[in-house]
């Protein structure tokens, strides 16, 4: 796809900078809210998925993410839903690579549940991609079909074996499960670190109508974490790769290990982030309801002015910090949208 990027003739603009002094360096884009999987803690079986004709086109999708490069975006991570399953999406990490090579972007990355990475793995590499976020809760092949109600591990698992062969390093992510995975941390955590990958945990957020409680789901990685320093030793790191995780060194394994604790530990303060929807609806916060609409401006003018001044308002009504609650007087979704909107 070859996008001419109306209005964004990479001309210095000013930093993206909350009322909170945090400036904005880092994009997450959800480029479909579809997905090839029904995850139990993200969605609901019989998931209303949006209407095609409301998506942004492939060519919006990158003037926009192009638009916020010129506003200082450092790192930019495409998401979903399933990113893989969007139609072409392969031209839109094509096009986006252009900002690798001038040097406008230092990271171009994915999340993805690694189901079509055999198909997809080298041509990510060949597209500069060097690092990707897999999501995999369990190595049990039944328990795996019981958590995303009807994926195969199998596929996964030679997805991200494609991934590492084709060189890109894989960092995989688990939802904490109460009494679904619990109990398997320490054996994922060593399958990862002996295959050179990292592993981060994640705290399940009261995100979007699930149709089940989430205080069912719920673990504490506080309690995860109590528990595996009876089995290993743990080292805190001080790096913070600028994001919510903070990392341990396994002693008996050599391998890192994150710990994203939402509901448990507030990481606000240091939030350099800001999200958009396939629709181009920006979230500055993942954990409230904030939203403006950047389609419109987007769409009512080739020249990014008016985008560039939405982007603005948007910016300077980022949260000082998330909403997340769940104890047995908060046991709904603290945020109505799905964590499939936005991403991770
Ligand atoms: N489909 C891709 C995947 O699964 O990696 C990308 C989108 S998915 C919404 C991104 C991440 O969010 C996954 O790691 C998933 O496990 C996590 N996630 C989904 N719903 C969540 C929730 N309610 N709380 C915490 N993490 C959630
Ligand atoms: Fe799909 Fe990812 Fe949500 Fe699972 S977590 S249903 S793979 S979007």
């Amino acid at each position: 796809m070859n996008v001419a990027v109306p209005g964004s003739s990479l001309k210095p603009s000013s930093a993206m900078v909350d009322p909170f002094g945090r400036t904005i360096t880092y994009l997450r884009v959800s480029v479909t809210d579809r997905c090839d999987l029904r995850c139990f803690y993200c969605m609901s079986e019989d998931m209303t998925f949006l209407p095609k004709s409301d998506l942004l086109s492939l060519e919006e999708l990158d003037r926009l993410c192009s638009a916020f490069i010129t506003r200082g975006v450092r790192k930019l991570r495409l998401t979903g839903g399933e990113p893989l399953v969007r139609r072409n999406v392969m031209s839109l990490v094509r096009s986006l690579s252009r900002h690798l090579k001038t040097g406008a972007l230092d990271e171009l990355t994915l999340t993805t549940n690694g189901s079509q990475l055999e198909k997809f793995a080298a041509e990510l590499a060949d597209c500069g991609v060097k690092r990707i976020n897999v999501s995999l809760d369990t190595l049990d092949a039944a328990k795996f079909r019981e958590i995303t109600r009807w994926g195969d591990l199998n596929k996964v698992l030679a997805g991200i074996e494609a991934a590492r062969t084709a060189g890109l390093k894989v960092k995989i992510n688990a939802v904490a499960l109460k009494g679904v995975n619990e109990d398997e941390v320490p054996s994922l955590m060593q399958w990862a670190h002996g295959k050179g990958m990292d592993l981060t945990l994640i705290e399940v957020m009261p995100m979007g109508e699930i149709g089940a409680g989430r205080i069912d789901q719920y673990v504490p990685l506080s309690m995860v974490r109590a528990k595996l320093s009876q089995q290993f030793t743990l080292t805190d790191l001080d790096e913070t790769s600028g994001g919510p995780a903070r990392y341990v060194r396994i002693g008996e394994t050599g391998g890192k290990l994150g710990f994203i604790t939402p509901l448990t530990h507030n990481f606000c303060e240091s939030c350099n982030r800001v999200r958009i929807t396939c629709t181009g609806t920006i979230h500055t916060c993942l954990g409230h309801e904030d939203a403006s609409d950047l389609r419109k401006p987007l769409r009512a003018s080739s020249d990014d002015a008016l985008l560039n001044a939405t982007i603005d308002r948007a910016i300077g009504l980022k949260p000082k910090g998330h909403d997340f609650i769940i104890d047995r007087r908060h046991d709904r979704p603290s945020v109505s949208r799905h964590m499939s909107v936005t991403g991770g």
